[in-house]
């Protein structure tokens, strides 16, 4: 629209006057032009290019046929592409979570969620698009459509194999939580570390590091949410790029295994990373967390849970379903008052002023909790975080780092971190490339060869020994690395 000159005049004269009723804007000298207009929660929100890094909406893709493109009710779930454009969400990375009850299929559990993404994204091609680096995402967002991005919940996702951690990389996961609540072969997790039955590993073991470097080579990011303490401080210890926490708060103000201490925060800062913060009442509620992990009131939803199974056992004898399981869960949490949005605030700012301004982020966990703060009742409400963020004091530009900048800082430094690992020419051998001759029973006699004339890149740990002996290597094989790797 254009407008007439005199008008234009009399309206910045409008704007001029605005402006200087409001003794914290500045005032405008010397009769000069205002550039900007002030700032509001909504010209901040709109202008934002925002990125949630954790919903669980697969599974209603998968399990429930959810199509994103139809209008839902907040009873229902809290994304769909409605919503995504009331709350100016730009992207968002559906978690692809494996739960553990689908041992022996894992990969395949995986798979199809990944899948049902692609639909989704198939059904809606105007505005929705798959994104797979931080430039996909900023260019989605310049056509104005939603970008949809993977993450994979659960390192036993891989099943052990180093291959299916790169086929995941290659069907566009773009992080992987090292550990959901369950500890997996490789790396302890906070859900199950108070638990004597499970076997721990003090962190990590030596192909949980290897895990953590060929994401780095990859390009995939590393998520330190759900792990041990020690699993993180160890991760961070071995990433050459900045991890995220795709959806964890903070446990000095809310005391949950799951959260992140003051100290971890520091480290993630220090690593140059970023804290993507879970809206979930209990991650940031003391009350509400209190109140929603009293033994008695865990039995009750446990016996709802096993209730519900004997009523409505599913054919295929497959476990109640993910969903089911939430509208039972979400019933049972009505019964706990749901915390001020003020208490998700309060997470954000702690973790801004312990990590820093450019270590802090959303990670709102939604379609996968069953309780939200107080006027977030799905993404169409994020507004309203970007309005208690400005009313207590943050800036635009902290704001918009907050909304999204800060990740996609991060996945452009994950993504660089890969281009330069890949770019380092190396003739020696790597472990994956020894197992993959091993796994396509490559001569052992051959392998030693190549070794002699190639050498390793990597040490030969008790760990590292163990797995290749269990992959048929002998002690010519083992000998010929040592001594590979000794020159
Ligand atoms: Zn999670």
């Amino acid at each position: 629209m254009k407008l007439h000159k005199s008008l234009a005049c009399l309206l910045l004269l409008a704007a001029l006057a605005a402006a200087q009723t409001h003794p914290h804007k500045k005032t405008i000298q010397g009769g000069a032009v205002p550039k900007t207009k002030p700032d509001t929660a909504q010209s901040i929100h709109q202008s934002a290019l925002i990125i949630d890094t954790h919903a669980d909406t697969p599974q209603r893709f998968l399990d429930e046929h959810f199509d994103i493109g139809q209008n839902t009710s907040v009873e229902q779930g809290h994304i769909d592409l409605g919503k995504i454009r009331q709350g100016n969400l730009g992207a968002d990375f559906f978690s692809i979570w494996v739960e553990p009850e689908f041992k022996g299929r894992y990969a395949q559990r995986a798979m199809d969620l990944i899948d049902s993404v692609y639909q989704q994204a198939a059904r809606h091609p105007d505005r929705m698009t798959m994104a797979f680096t931080a430039d996909d995402i900023v260019r989605a967002h310049e056509q104005h459509k939603f970008a949809a991005l993977m993450g994979i919940e659960g390192g036993h996702a891989i099943e052990n194999d180093m291959r299916l951690l790169r086929d995941f990389y290659r069907m566009g996961a773009r992080y992987m939580t090292l550990t959901w609540s369950n500890t997996n072969d490789w790396a302890d997790s906070s859900g199950d570390i108070q638990d004597p039955n499970v076997k721990h590993h003090n962190g990590m073991t030596d192909f949980g590091r290897d895990v953590v470097r060929e994401m780095n080579r990859l390009g995939m990011i590393i998520d330190v949410s759900h792990v041990s303490d020690a699993t993180f401080y160890q991760a961070l210890l071995v990433s050459q790029a900045p991890v995220i926490a795709s959806h964890s708060s903070s446990r000095e103000l809310t005391n949950h295994p799951r959260n992140m201490t003051d100290d971890m925060l520091r480290a993630v800062r220090n690593n140059g990373g970023v804290v993507m913060v879970n809206f979930n009442s209990a991650f940031i509620d003391e009350n509400y967390r209190k109140a929603s992990s009293d033994p008695e009131k865990i039995k009750q939803r446990d016996a709802e849970v096993e209730a519900f199974k004997k009523t409505r056992p599913h054919p295929d004898g497959s476990p109640v379903s993910y969903n089911e399981y939430v509208n039972l869960e979400k019933k049972w949490a009505a019964q706990f008052p749901r915390p001020p949005l003020k208490a998700l605030i309060d997470h954000i700012d702690h973790i801004a002023k312990v990590a820093g301004i450019d270590h802090v982020g959303l990670g709102s966990d939604f379609d996968g909790v069953t309780s939200l703060p107080q006027g977030i009742d799905s993404v169409a409400d994020l507004p309203k975080i970007t309005e208690a963020l400005l009313q207590r004091g943050y800036t635009r530009e902290e704001i918009h780092k907050i909304l999204g900048a800060n990740f996609l800082r991060v996945m452009r430094e994950v993504e660089a971190t890969a281009s330069r690992l890949q770019a380092v020419p190396s003739d020696a051998l790597s472990l994956a490339e020894v197992e993959l001759m091993l796994a396509n029973h490559v001569a052992v006699s051959r392998i030693v060869e190549r070794i002699a004339e190639r050498g390793v890149d990597f040490e030969l740990t008790p760990d590292r020994r163990t797995r290749l002996k269990a992959q048929q290597a002998d002690d010519a094989l083992l000998e010929a690395i040592a001594r590979a790797k000794r020159k």
